[in-house]
């Protein structure tokens, strides 16, 4: 009776033991397959979703901080400059106009007239005045 007891106690055990362990590998499963679906896409798409936003979002500035860097417009300037070093002699430019005639090119605010085109852009500006990053109306 002893000895029957036992085993049957101990086969119940070892049923439970078997199920527990079949749970467990069970869960093992789900975790292992769930683990690496749900953290490695969430990263990605918000690094990608934050890089387009960040990519769009610079083009529509009008607000220009005096930091800011930009393109003077004036003839034969040029230069990147910002409104805060900006002053009354930091730009050397033509007021113009330029002149071009069939063989000739040069600026009437001077009277420089030369042949080549690259000459003509080499002209020493003849004026100073203040940067000026707006297109001439
Ligand atoms: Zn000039
Ligand atoms: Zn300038």
């Amino acid at each position: 009776m002893v000895d029957f007891q036992g085993a049957k106690l101990s086969l119940g055990h070892v049923v439970q033991l078997w199920v527990k362990a079949f749970r467990q590998s069970l869960l093992l499963l789900v975790q292992k397959s769930s683990q690496p679906k749900v953290p490695n896409p969430t990263p990605a798409v918000l690094a990608k979703s934050s890089a387009d936003v960040k990519e769009s979002s610079p083009p529509p500035k009008k607000i220009v901080d005096i930091n800011q860097p930009q393109t003077c417009k004036n003839n034969g300037c040029g230069k990147v400059f910002k409104e805060i070093e900006n002053h009354e002699s930091a730009c050397s430019y033509h007021p113009g106009p330029a002149v071009f005639h069939d063989r000739v090119r040069g600026w009437k605010c001077c009277d420089i007239y030369v042949k080549e085109f690259d000459e003509f852009m080499t002209i020493p500006p003849c004026k100073k005045g203040w940067h000026n990053a707006d297109p001439v109306p």
